[in-house]
């Protein structure tokens, strides 16, 4: 880990020294530059683990000057933004880095705590894991269509819990592969691959009918779970799903609120009219819809108010940060009573901390879901984590 190089550009040779002496102390290479320029004259940086700190406001070549540069000369890095302008601006920032496909590890308001930049190379080496993981990308379409049709899926569930009494309402199910050689591979590093070679109607086939029968199961154990499961934007172009699904549910058994669909708000964006046209058969057979990765896409008012949700889900995104950022606090409040004024169940997910699930029960919140809740977990260790649980401890 030590062999992380890190480099910091910022006009404040104070910020510099201090930054400097501080990396050394925990053991890294630094590098620093009071001018973009002297980076970008030293030629290209190795590819060895590396990470900027940037500083946005400088005189010379500002922060966003700099991803630009980096993008046109192949110097991208991954990259903490550091900015004593508001928020929005920060937030605008990160949004165009995004752009330029350049990692943003961390955004630091100045002035920021030596604590909150020891974090920031935290999250880094967590961040460098993933990737790790990443780069053991030669998962093929014909693995894939393997791994699917010979069981080396398996579906983690992860609680979600009613803000007010604790008690745990339902799991999202997401899906992993046990890969043979690569260990447990994220959902994030397969999904689109299915996606995009056809494969994510058997694979959906498959969560859904796994999902169902474990929620059959529980219902056996007299635990009523919902489950919640992830749709894709293809999975809802086939007209006869609802008509599916709704065999499914009987076959097994179970009531139609057992299952909620989870959709998200960019999917949404295609074909507006099949999609209505399935969500509200989906609807009238008593089947749930949750609208996914809320405030991410750019679904207007009036779609929202046309399709037939009974859940809204905030995106983590907002989750994560609202403890310690305005901006993301109030979209998360907004959120919460436009669902509420919509007559929609409000979810907020990637719930990390105890403070955050404080705000969002004063919010009004309903449901929440997270790391400070549970981890996603594999069906067995559920019934068990419902049972020795103290469902008053969240919130104390
Ligand atoms: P998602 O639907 O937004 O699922 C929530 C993701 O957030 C999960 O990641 C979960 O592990 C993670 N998460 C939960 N709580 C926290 C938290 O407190 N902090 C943080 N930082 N993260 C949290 P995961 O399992 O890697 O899933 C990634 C995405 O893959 C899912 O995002 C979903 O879009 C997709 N996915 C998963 N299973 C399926 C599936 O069966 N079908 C489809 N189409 N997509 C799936
Ligand atoms: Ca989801
Ligand atoms: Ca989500």
């Amino acid at each position: 880990m030590k062999n992380l190089e890190i480099f910091i550009i910022d006009d404040e040779q104070l910020t510099l020294d201090m930054l400097f002496e501080f990396t050394k102390l925990l053991g890294y290479e630094t590098k620093t530059y009071i001018s973009a320029k002297d980076f970008f004259k030293q030629g290209k940086v190795s590819e060895s683990e590396a990470i900027m700190f940037l500083d946005l406001n400088m005189p010379d070549m500002d922060g966003i000057e700099v991803m630009r540069k980096m993008v046109e000369t192949g110097q991208k890095m991954p990259l903490v933004l550091m900015s004593g302008y508001d928020s929005g601006i920060l937030h605008s920032a990160e949004q165009l880095a995004k752009a330029y496909s350049l990692d943003i590890i961390a955004t630091l308001a100045k002035p920021f705590s030596l604590n909150l930049f020891k974090e920031a190379i935290e999250k880094y080496t967590r961040y460098s894991k993933l990737k790790g993981r990443d780069s053991k990308q030669f998962i093929s379409v014909s693995e894939l269509e393997f791994a699917i049709n010979n069981k080396q899926l398996e579906l983690y569930y992860q609680p979600q819990i009613d803000i007010r009494s604790g008690a745990i309402i339902g799991v999202e199910a997401l899906v992993y592969w046990q890969h043979p050689r690569l260990g447990l591979i994220n959902p994030g590093l397969f999904i689109s691959i299915a996606e995009n070679s056809g494969l994510i109607g058997i694979l959906t086939s498959f969560v859904i009918e796994q999902a169902m029968h474990q929620a059959l199961f529980w219902k056996s154990k007299k635990l009523m779970i919902q489950v919640s499961v992830n749709i894709s934007a293809e999975n809802i172009t086939s007209l006869s799903l609802p008509e599916q699904l709704k065999d499914l549910l009987d076959g097994h058994q179970l009531d139609p609120t057992m299952l909620t669909l989870e959709v998200t708000e960019s999917s949404l964006m295609g074909e507006l009219i099949t999609s209505l046209d399935i969500l509200t058969r989906l609807r009238m057979k008593g089947i749930e819809l949750s609208i996914d990765d809320f405030g991410t896409g750019y679904s207007s008012l009036s779609q929202l108010y046309r399709m037939p949700f009974t859940e809204l889900k905030i995106d983590k995104s907002f989750v994560m940060n609202m403890k310690n950022d305005e901006d993301a606090r109030g979209i998360v409040k907004t959120c919460i009573m436009l669902g509420h004024e919509l007559k929609m169940n409000v979810v907020a997910e990637g719930v990390e901390n105890r403070e955050t699930l404080k705000i969002l029960s004063d919010m009004g919140c309903d449901i929440a879901q997270g790391y400070y809740i549970a981890r996603p977990m594999s069906a067995e260790k559920i019934i068990p984590w419902v049972v020795d649980r103290d469902t008053s401890s969240f919130l104390n």
